[in-house]
């Protein structure tokens, strides 16, 4: 026995750190081979662990997702289809099942499922979370407490406050039980604002170009054109802390602006880097490395110039994509990877298997553990669904599913708020998209309508309506099996 302080519960019940970041790409880490920065403490992650190169969020927007992620559901069955939708903080949830279960419980930093007494977090011996989006620099805090909450501004940068707490939590905890720390970060959601260790970086630099950042939207479905998300033209002051020339022709201007957003993004990922060396550290100073399930991952993805756009929403891929790294030396070997599909609403699932915890029946998410040791079951999924149902509400986007396999992608914008709050009830007529993912990556060219597609656009839509009654989903009127 070794680094096991005599405690026997530890080596029974893993420690679970998850940490949770709000619209970091994969495209934007080192150990996702980025061409953009490094990120060399998250990647300590990975090489002592798993990468995962497909893992997708079923909806591409903050609270839904952190909806899934906690209570194991999609959004038409929590209820969290939208940014105005708050959650029902009596829904189960894998940290209250933790803490059931023995394990002590915290989150800090960013929440954004809503506040007050119905909404605020349930499930954790200690919490201290941001209201709404929060501040970046002497944000104010929501702590535990009575009626949702007490309300306390905290001076400091956020990213290096919210690994405080953390730290602090766990140098408070008690050595005898296993813990679940949830650490949140705030960062790098717009409006990017870096601290002031990171302010100077790549000032002198010129940060590669993504391949589509002058997309015209030309071959795919109106909807890409209707965004209002491209870097420039959609942009505020406060995204560039500048005024904008706005008159400028629109290349040049995206040209200018992307330097100066992304720089800001990338600065914001520096700290969080940082931070999360600083737990790391914790872990290896308290010897519970070995004990201790790490996971880093994002609420979404985010276009990163992509298309020409910040944000998230569509169903393409940068927005899609979610990065997901796990170290746990028990059970995982090094720089290990993974190429199977796995989903935010999967990580309940997850978590729970490897804290020896059943799974209720109705999480509708699967447990990944086999893949941390190499193995994918035989019957793992080799697709799944996707909703937007935000119609119009934020950037002019509309609402859409689809499935995407491995080699194909299909999107039906439905374009019809439906009634939902938080979306804006007009409607269009509804458009297809069918992307070859293999051939064309990029999804710059929608293939639907193509003869030479035609089979795969059946069988497509096919595995869309069978993944919609799978998962409880009623189909668009207008979606018919013609
Ligand atoms: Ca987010």
């Amino acid at each position: 026995m070794r680094h096991n302080h005599g405690e026997a519960v530890m080596s029974s019940k893993p420690n679970i750190v998850f940490i949770m970041s709000d619209d970091h790409a994969s495209h934007a880490m080192g150990c996702y081979g980025s061409r953009i920065n490094t990120t060399p403490n998250l990647d300590r992650i990975a090489d002592g662990g798993m990468r995962f190169d497909n893992c997708f969020c079923t909806n591409s927007i903050c609270t839904p997702s952190r909806a899934s992620i906690l209570a194991g559901t999609y959004n038409h069955v929590n209820g969290v289809t939208t940014l105005s939708t708050p959650m029902d903080n009596r829904l189960q949830t894998f940290p209250k099942l933790l803490q059931q279960h023995g394990y002590q419980t915290a989150v800090f930093g960013k929440w954004h499922l809503g506040t007050g007494p119905e909404h605020c977090p349930t499930g954790f011996d200690d919490w201290a979370v941001l209201p709404g989006q929060g501040l970046y620099h002497n944000p104010e805090f929501i702590f535990n407490g009575p009626d949702g909450g007490t309300r306390q501004n905290v001076h400091g940068y956020v990213t290096d406050i919210i690994t405080d707490m953390s730290l602090d939590w766990l140098d408070s905890r008690d050595p005898q039980k296993p813990f679940c720390l949830l650490c949140h970060h705030k960062a790098p959601h717009r409006e990017w604002e870096p601290d002031e260790k990171h302010a100077a970086m790549y000032l002198n630099e010129e940060i590669p170009e993504p391949d589509t950042l002058y997309d015209d939207y030309s071959n795919r479905a109106s909807a890409a054109a209707a965004a209002e998300m491209r870097v420039g033209v959609h942009m505020e002051k406060g995204d560039l802390k500048c005024i904008i020339n706005k008159s400028l022709p629109e290349g040049e201007l995206r040209k200018w602006a992307y330097q100066r957003y992304i720089k800001d993004y990338l600065r914001v990922i520096a700290s969080i880097d940082d931070n999360v060396g600083r737990i790391l550290d914790w872990l290896d100073h308290e010897n519970l490395t070995d004990d201790t399930v790490v996971i880093y991952t994002s609420d979404q993805g985010f276009f990163l110039g992509d298309h020409g756009w910040y944000d998230k929403r569509f169903m393409y891929e940068e927005s899609l994509r979610m990065p997901f790294i796990v170290r746990y030396p028990k059970e995982i070997r090094p720089q290990a990877q993974c190429g199977d599909i796995v989903l935010n609403v999967d990580f309940p699932s997850l978590v729970l298997d490897l804290a020896g915890v059943e799974v209720p029946g109705d999480f509708q998410g699967r447990s990944f553990r086999s893949q941390l040791r190499g193995v994918t079951p035989p019957d793992w999924r080799t697709s799944f669904y996707y909703r937007y149902w935000m119609h119009k509400a934020h950037h002019n986007v509309y609402a859409h599913y689809g499935v995407r396999t491995h080699d194909h992608k299909l999107i039906y914008y439905y374009s019809d708020g439906l009634g939902q709050t938080g979306a804006i009830d007009e409607s269009y007529e509804p458009e297809w998209e069918l992307f070859d993912l293999k051939k064309d990556p990029n999804e710059m060219h929608n293939v639907y309508g193509d003869p030479g597609y035609a089979t795969v656009a059946r069988k497509l839509k096919d595995e869309l309506h069978r993944l919609q009654d799978e998962v409880g989903d009623r189909r668009y009127a207008l979606d018919t099996d013609d």
